[in-house]
């Protein structure tokens, strides 16, 4: 696949991805984090004055030290972040500070795994756009992983910067009750409704052939949510500790308290949609056995 073309993520090291679009990945690689955080430069190419930044990242002052680098002397015109989490936007403050530009995102109403010094000079509603020299850029809210996660649109290239919502390489954690599984599948609808021309993650490698990828990723939810639906029928009520060892046996140890949430996530979903009841913490199937 083309992805196999855009394989450097070495924290600091600017790389140019399209006439209008860099990247810089953050030192914050881990098994969450993929190669680590990306922070996308968007300036209206070579000659553009006007920079904005979506996504800063983790507050690291190397990573702030390579995008004040990467800004060079051109204007920082807006700091955009696609969500709050704290791999994402610790790094908005000190550079609007440093640069007097403004920050554009939606604020969490949820404090778990929230970046609390975050905050917004503008209110993102559907379709708000942020412009500069050369580049415009839409808001696309798209909550799933977190309720206030917002992808943006960049209308010259066609291109869509998907935050935690798409990521390069691995399907993004549904961390209920702030995340919602029935809401991530109406946002990966909404993108695949829109004419793309490619995927820019928050983690991992840019992503050329967003309709496929959507689809996969659907696809990966549905097959999931049926072996859940599988299991309950198989057993006894169940709680969500014995549902991942049964649906995600392959899985290690550290990545099963990950694996918990986005299972929460599909269990919640069916039981808004009537097909599983639960009774304190054991969760079993409401469905005829024909399903
Ligand atoms: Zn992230």
């Amino acid at each position: 696949m083309s992805r196999t073309t855009d394989t450097d993520f070495t924290p600091g090291r600017l790389v140019t991805l399209t006439d209008r679009v860099s990247r810089v990945t953050a030192p914050n690689g881990g098994p969450m984090t993929g190669p680590g955080t990306n922070t996308y430069l968007v300036c209206g190419g070579p000659a553009g004055r006007d920079v904005a930044i979506v996504d800063a990242g983790p507050g690291h002052p190397a990573h702030l030290e390579a995008l004040v680098s990467a800004i060079g002397g051109r204007r920082l015109a807006a700091l955009l972040v696609t969500h709050t989490h704290i791999d994402h936007s610790p790094g908005t403050a000190p550079l609007a500070a440093r640069f007097s530009a403004p920050r554009v995102g939606r604020v969490s109403a949820h404090p778990e795994f929230q970046d609390a010094s975050f905050a917004s000079d503008l209110v993102v509603l559907d379709g708000t756009r942020v412009a500069g020299d050369g580049w415009t850029l839409r808001a696309v809210p798209t909550p799933g992983h977190a309720s206030n996660h917002v992808c943006w649109f960049l209308e010259e290239e066609g291109l869509v910067f998907t935050g935690d919502h798409v990521l390069g390489t691995t399907s993004p954690v549904i961390l209920a009750p702030d995340g919602s599984m029935r809401d991530y599948l109406a946002s990966l609808a909404r993108l695949r409704a829109m004419e793309l021309t490619e995927l820019m993650p928050g983690h991992g490698p840019r992503l050329s052939q967003p309709a496929r990828v959507l689809d996969d990723l659907v696809r990966h939810r549905m097959e999931r949510e049926a072996q859940v639906v599988t299991a309950l029928r198989a057993g006894p009520p169940a709680t969500v500790g014995e549902l991942v060892d049964t649906v995600y046996a392959v899985l290690p140890g550290s990545l099963k308290t990950w694996a918990a949430y986005s299972l929460e996530a599909h269990l919640i979903k069916l039981e808004e949609e009537g097909r599983v009841a639960r009774d304190a913490d054991r969760w079993s199937l409401r469905e005829a056995a024909d399903g």
